[in-house]
Protein backbone atom coordinates (compact mmCIF):
# COMPACT_ATOMS: atom_id res chain seq x y z
CA UNK A 1 0.00 0.00 0.00
CA UNK A 2 1.36 3.24 -0.75
CA UNK A 3 1.54 5.81 2.22
CA UNK A 4 -1.34 8.01 1.03
CA UNK A 5 -3.87 5.10 0.77
CA UNK A 6 -2.63 4.15 4.33
CA UNK A 7 -3.22 8.07 5.95
CA UNK A 8 -6.96 8.13 7.08
CA UNK A 9 -9.52 10.44 5.49
CA UNK A 10 -9.24 13.74 7.80
CA UNK A 11 -11.66 14.75 9.12
CA UNK A 12 -13.45 17.55 8.31
CA UNK A 13 -15.21 20.43 10.79
CA UNK A 14 -17.29 22.93 10.20
CA UNK A 15 -18.73 25.15 11.91
CA UNK A 16 -21.98 27.49 11.00
CA UNK A 17 -22.84 30.43 13.02
CA UNK A 18 -26.43 31.84 14.34
CA UNK A 19 -27.36 33.96 11.19
CA UNK A 20 -26.44 30.56 9.09
CA UNK A 21 -29.01 28.79 10.73
CA UNK A 22 -31.50 30.95 12.02
CA UNK A 23 -34.96 29.96 10.50
CA UNK A 24 -35.97 26.29 9.15
CA UNK A 25 -35.04 27.09 5.69
CA UNK A 26 -31.39 28.23 6.46
CA UNK A 27 -31.22 24.91 8.44
CA UNK A 28 -32.00 23.21 5.27
CA UNK A 29 -29.83 25.02 3.17
CA UNK A 30 -27.03 23.93 5.32
CA UNK A 31 -28.54 20.18 4.76
CA UNK A 32 -28.40 20.78 1.21
CA UNK A 33 -24.54 22.11 1.34
CA UNK A 34 -23.71 19.40 3.69
CA UNK A 35 -25.56 16.85 0.54
CA UNK A 36 -23.50 18.13 -2.17
CA UNK A 37 -20.36 18.05 -0.03
CA UNK A 38 -20.32 14.55 1.49
CA UNK A 39 -18.53 12.58 -1.60
CA UNK A 40 -15.28 15.50 -0.19
CA UNK A 41 -15.81 14.76 3.43
CA UNK A 42 -16.92 11.86 4.41
CA UNK A 43 -15.40 12.53 7.72
CA UNK A 44 -17.44 15.30 8.75
CA UNK A 45 -18.28 17.19 12.19
CA UNK A 46 -20.45 19.99 12.11
CA UNK A 47 -20.60 22.44 14.84
CA UNK A 48 -24.00 24.83 15.50
CA UNK A 49 -24.76 27.92 17.09
CA UNK A 50 -28.46 28.84 18.44
CA UNK A 51 -30.74 29.93 15.99
CA UNK A 52 -30.32 33.97 15.01
CA UNK A 53 -30.67 36.23 18.13
CA UNK A 54 -31.93 33.11 20.74
CA UNK A 55 -28.95 33.60 23.00
CA UNK A 56 -29.67 37.49 23.51
CA UNK A 57 -33.38 36.46 23.67
CA UNK A 58 -32.85 33.89 26.58
CA UNK A 59 -30.52 36.26 28.15
CA UNK A 60 -33.45 38.87 28.08
CA UNK A 61 -35.59 36.45 29.57
CA UNK A 62 -33.17 35.41 32.64
CA UNK A 63 -32.93 39.02 33.14
CA UNK A 64 -37.36 39.43 33.49
CA UNK A 65 -36.53 36.86 36.48
CA UNK A 66 -33.68 37.66 38.01
CA UNK A 67 -31.41 40.86 38.81
CA UNK A 68 -28.31 38.45 38.55
CA UNK A 69 -28.61 35.89 35.91
CA UNK A 70 -25.86 34.18 35.81
CA UNK A 71 -24.11 30.76 37.58
CA UNK A 72 -24.85 27.37 36.99
CA UNK A 73 -28.58 27.81 36.10
CA UNK A 74 -27.67 30.34 33.37
CA UNK A 75 -25.40 28.28 31.55
CA UNK A 76 -28.24 25.31 31.51
CA UNK A 77 -30.72 27.81 30.00
CA UNK A 78 -28.42 29.64 27.49
CA UNK A 79 -27.57 26.16 26.57
CA UNK A 80 -30.44 25.15 25.26
CA UNK A 81 -30.12 27.12 22.31
CA UNK A 82 -28.12 25.14 20.86
CA UNK A 83 -29.72 21.78 21.37
CA UNK A 84 -32.88 22.98 19.11
CA UNK A 85 -30.44 23.59 15.98
CA UNK A 86 -28.38 20.53 16.34
CA UNK A 87 -31.35 18.27 16.81
CA UNK A 88 -33.03 20.54 13.55
CA UNK A 89 -30.00 19.29 11.51
CA UNK A 90 -29.81 15.62 12.18
CA UNK A 91 -33.76 15.70 11.37
CA UNK A 92 -33.26 17.50 8.01
CA UNK A 93 -30.24 15.69 6.85
CA UNK A 94 -32.09 12.31 8.12
CA UNK A 95 -34.55 13.07 6.13
CA UNK A 96 -33.01 12.63 3.57
CA UNK A 97 -31.19 9.26 4.09
CA UNK A 98 -27.73 11.09 5.13
CA UNK A 99 -26.58 9.37 8.46
CA UNK A 100 -26.00 11.94 10.97
CA UNK A 101 -26.27 12.10 14.34
CA UNK A 102 -26.77 14.82 17.02
CA UNK A 103 -24.84 15.36 20.27
CA UNK A 104 -24.50 17.22 22.99
CA UNK A 105 -21.40 18.30 25.05
CA UNK A 106 -21.97 15.85 27.32
CA UNK A 107 -22.65 13.13 25.01
CA UNK A 108 -19.27 14.27 23.18
CA UNK A 109 -17.50 14.42 26.28
CA UNK A 110 -16.24 18.05 25.94
CA UNK A 111 -15.01 19.12 29.67
CA UNK A 112 -14.33 22.28 31.29
CA UNK A 113 -13.16 24.72 33.97
CA UNK A 114 -16.05 24.85 36.49
CA UNK A 115 -16.00 28.81 35.57
CA UNK A 116 -20.06 29.25 34.72
CA UNK A 117 -20.62 31.83 31.75
CA UNK A 118 -16.86 31.83 30.85
CA UNK A 119 -15.75 28.43 31.10
CA UNK A 120 -12.22 26.97 29.66
CA UNK A 121 -12.27 23.43 27.36
CA UNK A 122 -9.94 21.14 29.24
CA UNK A 123 -10.42 17.86 27.48
CA UNK A 124 -12.16 15.94 24.54
CA UNK A 125 -13.19 12.65 25.11
CA UNK A 126 -13.26 11.91 21.30
CA UNK A 127 -14.23 8.06 21.16
CA UNK A 128 -18.44 8.83 20.63
CA UNK A 129 -17.46 10.85 17.77
CA UNK A 130 -15.11 8.65 16.04
CA UNK A 131 -17.24 5.90 16.56
CA UNK A 132 -19.49 7.61 14.73
CA UNK A 133 -17.58 8.94 11.71
CA UNK A 134 -16.52 5.00 11.33
CA UNK A 135 -20.22 4.11 11.11
CA UNK A 136 -20.27 6.61 8.28
CA UNK A 137 -22.90 9.29 10.25
CA UNK A 138 -22.37 13.13 10.18
CA UNK A 139 -21.52 14.06 13.39
CA UNK A 140 -23.46 17.62 14.61
CA UNK A 141 -22.36 18.85 17.73
CA UNK A 142 -23.92 21.85 20.05
CA UNK A 143 -21.31 24.71 20.12
CA UNK A 144 -20.76 27.41 23.21
CA UNK A 145 -21.29 24.41 25.76
CA UNK A 146 -19.52 22.02 27.81
CA UNK A 147 -19.90 20.16 31.09
CA UNK A 148 -17.95 20.16 34.69
CA UNK A 149 -16.43 17.73 36.98
CA UNK A 150 -19.87 17.20 38.20
CA UNK A 151 -21.82 16.71 34.51
CA UNK A 152 -23.64 20.38 35.05
CA UNK A 153 -23.43 22.00 31.68
CA UNK A 154 -21.21 25.27 31.18
CA UNK A 155 -20.46 27.86 28.60
CA UNK A 156 -18.12 29.18 26.91
CA UNK A 157 -18.55 33.02 26.84
CA UNK A 158 -20.10 34.98 23.90
CA UNK A 159 -19.34 33.55 20.18
CA UNK A 160 -18.13 30.29 21.77
CA UNK A 161 -19.27 28.19 19.51
CA UNK A 162 -15.87 28.76 17.54
CA UNK A 163 -13.48 27.84 20.44
CA UNK A 164 -15.96 24.08 20.19
CA UNK A 165 -15.13 23.80 16.63
CA UNK A 166 -11.67 24.87 16.44
CA UNK A 167 -11.45 22.64 19.86
CA UNK A 168 -12.68 19.43 18.29
CA UNK A 169 -10.44 20.27 15.17
CA UNK A 170 -7.69 20.08 17.34
CA UNK A 171 -8.96 17.20 19.28
CA UNK A 172 -10.01 15.00 16.12
CA UNK A 173 -6.51 16.28 14.61
CA UNK A 174 -8.79 17.91 12.09
CA UNK A 175 -6.68 19.20 8.49
CA UNK A 176 -8.65 22.81 8.82
CA UNK A 177 -11.43 23.82 11.13
CA UNK A 178 -13.96 25.98 8.74
CA UNK A 179 -15.71 28.78 10.80
CA UNK A 180 -18.89 29.01 8.14
CA UNK A 181 -20.20 32.68 8.33
CA UNK A 182 -22.75 35.51 7.72
CA UNK A 183 -19.51 37.54 5.73
CA UNK A 184 -17.80 35.82 2.80
CA UNK A 185 -14.20 35.66 5.10
CA UNK A 186 -12.14 38.11 7.13
CA UNK A 187 -12.19 41.96 5.65
CA UNK A 188 -9.97 44.96 6.42
CA UNK A 189 -13.04 46.24 8.28
CA UNK A 190 -16.56 45.32 9.18
CA UNK A 191 -17.90 44.78 5.38
CA UNK A 192 -20.92 45.86 7.04
CA UNK A 193 -20.31 49.09 7.87
CA UNK A 194 -17.75 49.47 5.44
CA UNK A 195 -18.71 48.56 1.94
CA UNK A 196 -14.92 49.30 0.81
CA UNK A 197 -13.45 46.63 3.04
CA UNK A 198 -10.88 44.04 1.30
CA UNK A 199 -11.31 40.70 1.55
CA UNK A 200 -8.22 38.73 2.31
CA UNK A 201 -7.05 35.80 1.22
CA UNK A 202 -4.71 34.33 3.44
CA UNK A 203 -3.77 36.65 7.25
CA UNK A 204 -1.72 34.82 10.17
CA UNK A 205 -2.74 33.11 13.57
CA UNK A 206 -1.63 36.50 15.42
CA UNK A 207 -3.40 38.97 13.41
CA UNK A 208 -6.62 37.08 13.68
CA UNK A 209 -6.38 36.70 17.31
CA UNK A 210 -5.44 40.34 17.93
CA UNK A 211 -8.41 41.63 15.60
CA UNK A 212 -10.56 39.02 17.09
CA UNK A 213 -9.90 40.19 20.78
CA UNK A 214 -10.13 43.92 19.41
CA UNK A 215 -13.74 43.30 18.57
CA UNK A 216 -13.98 42.22 15.42
CA UNK A 217 -16.56 39.85 15.79
CA UNK A 218 -16.11 37.27 13.01
CA UNK A 219 -13.92 35.13 14.79
CA UNK A 220 -12.81 33.85 18.46
CA UNK A 221 -10.02 34.90 19.75
CA UNK A 222 -9.33 31.40 21.81
CA UNK A 223 -10.60 29.84 18.53
CA UNK A 224 -7.66 31.94 16.83
CA UNK A 225 -5.20 30.21 19.58
CA UNK A 226 -6.25 27.02 19.95
CA UNK A 227 -5.94 26.34 16.24
CA UNK A 228 -2.18 28.28 16.42
CA UNK A 229 -1.19 26.00 19.52
CA UNK A 230 -2.44 23.03 17.82
CA UNK A 231 -1.24 23.98 13.82
CA UNK A 232 -4.88 23.58 12.78
CA UNK A 233 -5.69 25.70 9.71
CA UNK A 234 -8.79 28.04 10.20
CA UNK A 235 -10.76 28.73 7.20
CA UNK A 236 -13.65 31.58 7.56
CA UNK A 237 -15.47 31.87 4.97
CA UNK A 238 -19.35 32.25 3.83
CA UNK A 239 -22.33 29.83 4.95
CA UNK A 240 -23.92 30.51 1.55
CA UNK A 241 -21.80 29.43 -1.46
CA UNK A 242 -19.01 27.32 -1.79
CA UNK A 243 -16.16 30.18 -2.59
CA UNK A 244 -12.95 30.42 -0.67
CA UNK A 245 -12.70 32.90 2.30
CA UNK A 246 -9.99 33.61 4.50
CA UNK A 247 -7.12 31.38 5.50
CA UNK A 248 -5.69 31.91 8.64
CA UNK A 249 -2.45 30.04 9.54
CA UNK A 250 1.21 30.78 10.47
CA UNK A 251 2.46 33.71 8.41
CA UNK A 252 5.10 31.69 6.29
CA UNK A 253 5.01 33.70 3.40
CA UNK A 254 7.56 35.70 2.10
CA UNK A 255 5.63 38.60 1.12
CA UNK A 256 5.81 41.84 3.11
CA UNK A 257 2.53 42.01 5.23
CA UNK A 258 -0.01 45.09 5.21
CA UNK A 259 0.77 47.66 7.26
CA UNK A 260 -2.92 47.49 8.87
CA UNK A 261 -4.89 44.48 8.58
CA UNK A 262 -7.81 45.25 10.00
CA UNK A 263 -9.54 48.40 11.06
CA UNK A 264 -11.72 47.22 13.91
CA UNK A 265 -14.99 48.92 15.53
CA UNK A 266 -16.22 47.76 19.14
CA UNK A 267 -19.47 49.73 20.13
CA UNK A 268 -20.09 46.79 22.92
CA UNK A 269 -17.95 48.66 25.47
CA UNK A 270 -17.87 50.53 28.35
CA UNK A 271 -15.43 52.89 30.37
CA UNK A 272 -14.77 53.28 33.85
CA UNK A 273 -12.73 56.19 35.80
CA UNK A 274 -11.85 55.45 38.91
CA UNK A 275 -10.69 58.79 40.31
CA UNK A 276 -8.56 59.73 43.24
CA UNK A 277 -6.90 56.30 43.62
CA UNK A 278 -3.87 56.90 45.82
CA UNK A 279 -0.66 56.40 44.76
CA UNK A 280 0.44 53.37 46.19
CA UNK A 281 1.89 50.13 45.89
CA UNK A 282 -0.86 47.43 45.12
CA UNK A 283 -3.84 49.42 44.57
CA UNK A 284 -3.77 48.44 40.46
CA UNK A 285 -3.66 44.73 41.97
CA UNK A 286 -6.78 45.09 44.04
CA UNK A 287 -9.44 46.32 41.17
CA UNK A 288 -7.43 44.14 38.30
CA UNK A 289 -7.93 40.93 41.14
CA UNK A 290 -11.71 41.88 42.14
CA UNK A 291 -12.70 42.47 38.29
CA UNK A 292 -10.56 38.55 37.85
CA UNK A 293 -12.88 36.82 40.57
CA UNK A 294 -15.67 38.48 39.57
CA UNK A 295 -15.16 37.34 35.81
CA UNK A 296 -14.98 40.52 34.38
CA UNK A 297 -13.26 40.69 30.74
CA UNK A 298 -11.29 43.92 30.69
CA UNK A 299 -10.53 44.83 27.14
CA UNK A 300 -8.15 47.64 27.65
CA UNK A 301 -6.24 48.78 30.57
CA UNK A 302 -4.95 53.02 30.92
CA UNK A 303 -3.03 54.43 33.89
CA UNK A 304 -2.30 57.80 33.93
CA UNK A 305 0.53 59.01 35.49
CA UNK A 306 -0.28 60.65 38.94
CA UNK A 307 0.01 63.46 40.41
CA UNK A 308 -0.14 64.77 43.81
CA UNK A 309 -0.43 61.02 45.58
CA UNK A 310 -3.77 60.62 43.07
CA UNK A 311 -4.09 58.42 40.55
CA UNK A 312 -6.65 57.66 38.15
CA UNK A 313 -7.22 53.99 36.79
CA UNK A 314 -9.18 53.98 33.40
CA UNK A 315 -10.63 50.50 31.88
CA UNK A 316 -12.29 49.16 29.59
CA UNK A 317 -14.92 46.53 30.17
CA UNK A 318 -17.32 44.25 27.61
CA UNK A 319 -20.36 45.91 27.93
CA UNK A 320 -22.13 42.68 28.89
CA UNK A 321 -20.26 42.80 32.04
CA UNK A 322 -21.48 45.90 33.19
CA UNK A 323 -23.94 45.28 35.98
CA UNK A 324 -20.89 43.28 37.67
CA UNK A 325 -19.23 46.37 37.35
CA UNK A 326 -21.27 48.77 39.49
CA UNK A 327 -21.29 46.43 41.82
CA UNK A 328 -17.83 46.53 42.26
CA UNK A 329 -17.45 50.00 41.72
CA UNK A 330 -19.88 51.36 44.40
CA UNK A 331 -17.99 48.62 46.82
CA UNK A 332 -14.50 50.71 45.61
CA UNK A 333 -16.51 53.78 46.63
CA UNK A 334 -17.04 52.93 49.88
CA UNK A 335 -14.23 51.45 50.74
CA UNK A 336 -12.48 54.47 50.04
CA UNK A 337 -10.47 52.93 47.38
CA UNK A 338 -10.94 55.72 44.70
CA UNK A 339 -13.44 58.90 45.47
CA UNK A 340 -15.55 57.83 42.51
CA UNK A 341 -16.18 55.60 39.77
CA UNK A 342 -17.45 57.03 36.69
CA UNK A 343 -19.03 54.66 34.20
CA UNK A 344 -19.74 55.71 30.59
CA UNK A 345 -21.56 53.60 28.72
CA UNK A 346 -21.76 55.74 25.33
CA UNK A 347 -18.34 55.14 23.91
CA UNK A 348 -16.79 52.92 21.73
CA UNK A 349 -13.23 52.08 20.58
CA UNK A 350 -11.70 51.57 17.24
CA UNK A 351 -8.76 49.87 16.64
CA UNK A 352 -6.27 49.32 13.65
CA UNK A 353 -4.36 45.76 13.71
CA UNK A 354 -1.42 44.48 12.11
CA UNK A 355 2.20 42.53 12.56
CA UNK A 356 4.07 45.90 11.11
CA UNK A 357 2.53 48.26 13.32
CA UNK A 358 5.66 48.29 15.88
CA UNK A 359 7.82 48.44 13.00
CA UNK A 360 6.43 51.06 10.91
CA UNK A 361 6.67 54.93 11.97
CA UNK A 362 3.99 56.99 11.59
CA UNK A 363 0.89 54.52 11.66
CA UNK A 364 -0.65 55.52 14.75
CA UNK A 365 0.10 59.16 13.68
CA UNK A 366 -2.19 58.86 10.03
CA UNK A 367 -4.92 57.10 12.19
CA UNK A 368 -5.53 60.17 14.72
CA UNK A 369 -5.12 62.64 11.93
CA UNK A 370 -7.79 60.59 9.95
CA UNK A 371 -9.95 61.30 13.05
CA UNK A 372 -9.20 64.79 13.47
CA UNK A 373 -10.12 65.30 9.88
CA UNK A 374 -13.26 64.17 10.58
CA UNK A 375 -13.55 66.54 13.73
CA UNK A 376 -13.59 62.79 15.92
CA UNK A 377 -12.26 63.72 19.52
CA UNK A 378 -9.74 60.67 21.30
CA UNK A 379 -10.65 60.39 24.57
CA UNK A 380 -8.13 57.67 25.41
CA UNK A 381 -5.42 56.01 23.82
CA UNK A 382 -4.04 52.14 24.30
CA UNK A 383 -1.05 51.15 22.04
CA UNK A 384 0.73 47.36 21.90
CA UNK A 385 3.13 45.78 19.42
CA UNK A 386 0.17 44.86 16.90
CA UNK A 387 -2.75 47.66 18.02
CA UNK A 388 -3.38 51.17 18.45
CA UNK A 389 -6.42 51.62 19.54
CA UNK A 390 -8.55 54.99 20.36
CA UNK A 391 -11.90 54.98 23.07
CA UNK A 392 -14.18 57.70 20.87
CA UNK A 393 -17.80 58.74 21.57
CA UNK A 394 -20.36 55.70 20.67
CA UNK A 395 -22.18 57.33 18.16
CA UNK A 396 -18.76 58.75 15.67
CA UNK A 397 -18.00 54.84 15.90
CA UNK A 398 -19.34 54.58 12.24
CA UNK A 399 -17.63 58.04 10.99
CA UNK A 400 -14.51 57.14 12.41
CA UNK A 401 -14.02 53.45 11.02
CA UNK A 402 -14.97 54.62 7.54
CA UNK A 403 -12.09 57.64 7.88
CA UNK A 404 -10.04 55.52 9.18
CA UNK A 405 -10.61 52.45 6.59
CA UNK A 406 -9.93 55.36 3.90
CA UNK A 407 -6.75 56.22 5.16
CA UNK A 408 -5.46 52.99 5.22
CA UNK A 409 -7.16 51.55 2.01
CA UNK A 410 -8.15 54.21 -0.23
CA UNK A 411 -7.87 52.58 -3.59
CA UNK A 412 -10.78 49.88 -2.34
CA UNK A 413 -12.61 52.65 -1.49
CA UNK A 414 -12.33 54.76 -4.40
CA UNK A 415 -12.90 51.17 -6.09
CA UNK A 416 -15.97 50.27 -4.08
CA UNK A 417 -17.44 54.07 -4.78
CA UNK A 418 -17.14 54.02 -8.58
CA UNK A 419 -19.06 50.39 -8.24
P1 LIG B 1 -21.65 33.98 13.41
O1 LIG B 1 -23.06 34.10 13.88
O2 LIG B 1 -21.52 33.25 12.11
O3 LIG B 1 -20.73 33.47 14.47
P2 LIG B 1 -20.79 36.66 13.94
O4 LIG B 1 -21.91 37.65 13.91
O5 LIG B 1 -20.27 36.22 15.26
O6 LIG B 1 -21.20 35.44 13.03
O7 LIG B 1 -19.54 37.21 13.08
C1 LIG B 1 -19.74 37.60 11.76
C2 LIG B 1 -19.87 39.10 11.71
O8 LIG B 1 -18.61 39.67 12.08
C3 LIG B 1 -20.11 39.67 10.34
O9 LIG B 1 -21.49 39.69 10.02
C4 LIG B 1 -19.53 41.08 10.43
O10 LIG B 1 -20.52 42.04 10.66
C5 LIG B 1 -18.63 41.03 11.66
N1 LIG B 1 -17.26 41.50 11.43
C6 LIG B 1 -16.63 42.42 12.20
N2 LIG B 1 -15.42 42.67 11.74
C7 LIG B 1 -15.22 41.89 10.65
C8 LIG B 1 -14.13 41.70 9.75
N3 LIG B 1 -13.00 42.37 9.89
N4 LIG B 1 -14.28 40.81 8.74
C9 LIG B 1 -15.44 40.12 8.61
N5 LIG B 1 -16.52 40.26 9.42
C10 LIG B 1 -16.41 41.13 10.45
N1 LIG C 1 -25.10 31.10 20.81
C1 LIG C 1 -23.93 31.64 21.48
C2 LIG C 1 -23.93 33.16 21.36
O1 LIG C 1 -24.83 33.72 20.74
C3 LIG C 1 -22.64 31.07 20.96
C4 LIG C 1 -22.32 31.37 19.52
O2 LIG C 1 -23.21 31.73 18.74
O3 LIG C 1 -21.15 31.22 19.13
O4 LIG C 1 -23.06 33.79 21.89
MG1 LIG D 1 -19.67 34.36 16.08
Amino acid sequence: MTPDAERPTPVVVQKYGGTSVATGERILAIADRIEQNLPHTPRLVVVLSAMGSTTDELVSLANQVSNRPIGREMDLLLSTGEQVTVSLLGLALQNRDIAAVSLTALQCGIRTDGVFNLARIRSIDTARICAELTAGRVVIVTGFQGINDSNDVTTLGRGGSDITGAALAAALGAEACEICTDVDGVFSADPTRVPGARLWPEISYEEATEMASSGAQVLHPRAAEICREYGVLIHVRSSFHLREGTWIRESGSIMERAEVVSVTSDSKIAKITLLDVADKPGLAARVFEDLARAGINIRLIIQSASSEHQGRITFIPELEFLDGVRVLVRRWEAEGLASRGVIESDVAKISIVGSRLASTPGLAARMFAALAREGINIDCISSSEMKVACVIAGDRLDAATRAVHREFFPEDEAAAASA
